[in-house]
């Protein structure tokens, strides 16, 4: 019999993606032994302010670029190609009509779980998936969120987002050791951020 497949879904703004994102990724991964973590860059995020986000385009092509080291990392672009809000419930209910095999697990942030009665059929998600939830230390578990279905992994987390990395840019500051290879030289030559 083969073994169930574990398909990791990361989905994110990734403007740009970073290596905050990579630390997260790889950790997960390893320690649940998933077989492969599909990157999954948003178009319209449900609860998104920001109206200048960097076109899909060149958020994809760093992506790629930034998982190219790692063999079982992958990108997916369902999001950008379906259009509208990116709600995580219509992007597990695509990745269990193609791997109707596959034991799903979907990436969030602590900082996220809160918050998570209120993303868009959110009990459906749960009976879908398993919700991997990352941080340093033993996060909470609202009391409306089924426990056996959050797995909690403490990752090394690094203080950076993509915020900070655009303003830096903006700013003329470095940021190379902050960003995946080959990602630095993309910005630069897209002149994306505003760099100077
Ligand atoms: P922004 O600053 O534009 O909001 P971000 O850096 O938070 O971006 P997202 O694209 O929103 O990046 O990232 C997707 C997920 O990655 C988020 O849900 C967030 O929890 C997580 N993440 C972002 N930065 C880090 C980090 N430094 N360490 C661990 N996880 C992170």
């Amino acid at each position: 019999m083969n073994p169930v497949k574990k398909i990791g879904l990361f989905g994110g703004t990734f403007d740009p993606i970073h290596i905050g994102h990579i630390i997260v990724a790889e950790w997960v991964q390893d320690a649940l032994d998933l077989q492969t973590v599909f990157f999954i860059p948003n178009l319209i995020h449900p609860f998104g302010k920001r109206k200048d986000i960097t076109p899909a385009k060149h958020r994809l092509n760093m992506l790629h670029l930034a998982v190219k080291p790692f063999e079982r990392f992958r990108i997916s672009d369902y999001e950008i190609q379906k259009g509208g809000i990116s709600y995580a419930i219509e992007t597990i209910e695509y990745f269990e009509s193609q791997m109707p095999q596959a034991r799903l697990y979907y990436f969030i942030g602590a900082d996220n779980l809160a918050d998570f009665h209120r993303w868009h059929r959110y009990e459906e998600i749960l009976q879908k998936v398993r919700l991997v939830v990352y941080d340093r230390k033993e996060g909470h578990i609202p009391e409306n969120l089924p426990k056996e279905k959050i797995i909690f992994l403490q990752t090394p987390l690094i203080e950076i987002s993509s915020t900070l990395i655009r303003e830096r840019i903006r700013q003329g500051r470095a940021v190379r050791s902050l960003l995946p290879n080959g990602v630095p030289e993309y910005i630069r030559e897209k002149g994306l951020y505003g760099g100077r």
